[in-house]
């Protein structure tokens, strides 16, 4: 199991992505300025892998946007996001990245299946009448099924939904979409909210993870949060995954997939596909855990 992860890991990290202090100082942009960005696809996806933690297979990955801008690099999300929803921009956003990830990923195989694609979408999307059966055509028209997506909703904003998001969630689920609690344990998620909306996976933030290998109280807390993703028969998905160690605890656990950078850094779509490509006869003969 050791063996499968480190190579899958090695596989998957080579090219790191930008370090927090090389990021430029937060600035403002105006809305002429993120208009021609999403117009000229300065936003980009990047991918991080999402693997299984039992077998180490790649299951899918998560779709996380960068902007390539022309002179400040590569800028994260924080750097862009709260602008884009504030000026009235995260659908365009959206629509955006989602068709750029779609074309990308649409034919890969892992291990002879179709890849699984996570996707961040703001509430202010699925606000939208007929949100989810938009999202539905651009699935379709890449040729994708809507059971290889997964629709992530952090749950912050999971808990403050209207009855217009919760109603494209349940829609969303019926046209066999899958969606996820994101950042889970950095809200305040009430039992209600976990057993009303039509969740199908539960991802645990990072800082649940992070130390917990070193902290029996805060193994505790995973521990509950796995067994109660399980009595409610929610995927769970440990993100943050930094060492070794994690994975041990978080398998020893039960949480079944993980996400995070000891296992694979977000990456661009040609070095994801080299991963894809380089990894695919190392992981597929590669032997399962135990
Ligand atoms: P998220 O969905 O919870 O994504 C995970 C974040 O944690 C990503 O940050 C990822 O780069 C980072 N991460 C992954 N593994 C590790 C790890 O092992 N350690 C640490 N310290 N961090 C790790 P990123 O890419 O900066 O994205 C931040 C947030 O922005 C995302 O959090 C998501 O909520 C949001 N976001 C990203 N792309 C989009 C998008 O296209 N649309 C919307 N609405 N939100 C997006
Ligand atoms: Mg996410
Ligand atoms: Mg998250």
């Amino acid at each position: 199991m050791h063996n499968d992860i480190e190579v899958l890991a090695k596989l998957w990290k080579r090219q790191p992505g930008p370090a927090a202090g090389e990021q430029p100082a937060r600035r403002r942009w105006s809305r002429a300025e993120l208009v021609s960005a999403i117009a000229s696809r300065q936003f980009v996806p990047f991918f991080q892998p999402k693997v299984d933690l039992k077998t180490a297979r790649l299951t899918g990955v998560e779709v996380l946007t960068r902007w390539r801008h022309p002179e400040q690099g590569m800028l994260l999300p924080s750097e862009f996001l709260e602008q884009l929803e504030g000026q009235g921009l995260i659908e365009q956003l959206t629509d955006c990245v989602m068709a750029q990830a779609l074309s990308c990923v649409s034919g890969c195989k892992v291990h002879g299946r179709d890849i699984s694609l996570a996707l961040n979408i703001s509430p202010t999307t699925l606000q939208a009448a007929h949100a989810a059966e938009h999202l539905a055509e651009l699935v379709a028209a890449s040729g994708m099924c809507a059971a290889q997506l997964t629709i992530e909703l952090t749950e912050t904003v999971a808990c403050e939904t209207s009855a217009a998001v919760h109603e494209s969630l349940i829609r969303l689920r019926e046209l066999g979409f899958q969606i996820s609690i994101d950042d889970f344990g950095t809200g305040y998620s009430s039992m209600k909210l976990l057993s009303t909306m039509p969740f199908t996976e539960l991802k645990i933030d990072r800082s649940l993870v992070s130390g917990a290998v070193h902290d029996p109280k805060a193994a505790l807390v995973l521990e509950s949060i796995i067994q109660l993703a399980g009595k409610l028969r929610l995927r769970t998905v440990a993100e943050g995954i930094e060492t070794r160690e994690d994975i041990v605890l978080l398998r020893a656990l039960g949480c079944e997939v993980g996400q995070g950078y000891f296992l694979g850094l977000p990456m661009s779509h040609l070095h994801f596909l080299r991963s894809l490509e380089a990894g695919r006869t190392p992981i597929a003969t590669g032997q399962a855990a135990d």
